[in-house]
């Protein structure tokens, strides 16, 4: 059971009836948490108790924590609680796995800008040759350029090929 199931399956007035404590008509009952409670200080509550002589309060899990000097994990345990790993370990990877996708999709539209970016310079810099005499320095500049951004252009589509 989770917290929350355990918490409407059990009423404060249930945890202390475990202990022998009957709530009066007021609904209180002798705080065991302070000596000699004469005056049954401790309010029990739906869902948790107050004392009003020492301040003693909390809910189902800290009453039997602090009757029977508990962590929280064990009383929890006691009242048939149990960790559910599992369920917490697939949530992280759901988690995880969405984390990775926007990455990748983030990416992936940064090499699609940077595609586009490549494409319009290769464009740019084959019209250069077209347009200047061959082996000049502009057509000669433009050839390099060109080379060079034929190269980004592969490298660019083996990265997408990957994926
Ligand atoms: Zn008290």
């Amino acid at each position: 059971m989770t917290v929350e199931e355990i918490k409407g399956t059990y009423s404060m007035r249930d945890i202390v009836a475990r202990y022998g404590f009957q709530p009066n008509r007021s609904g209180f009952i002798p705080c065991p948490f302070h000596e000699k409670d004469r005056q049954a200080s401790l309010k029990v509550y739906d869902r948790d108790f107050h004392c009003h002589a020492c301040g003693a309060n909390g809910d189902i899990f800290t009453f039997v924590q602090m009757m029977d000097d508990l962590s929280f994990k064990e009383a929890y345990q006691s009242l048939g609680g149990t960790y559910e790993k599992p369920t917490f370990a697939s949530r992280l990877v759901v988690y995880k796995s969405q984390k990775r996708r926007d990455m990748l999709r983030k990416e992936q539209e940064r090499l699609r800008g940077m595609k586009g970016l490549n494409g319009m310079l290769i464009s740019i810099y084959r019209a250069y040759m077209e347009r200047s005499e061959p082996f000049s320095d502009v057509w000669c500049d433009s050839y390099n350029a060109l080379q060079y951004q034929l190269y980004v252009q592969a490298e660019l589509n083996e990265i997408e090929a990957r994926w």
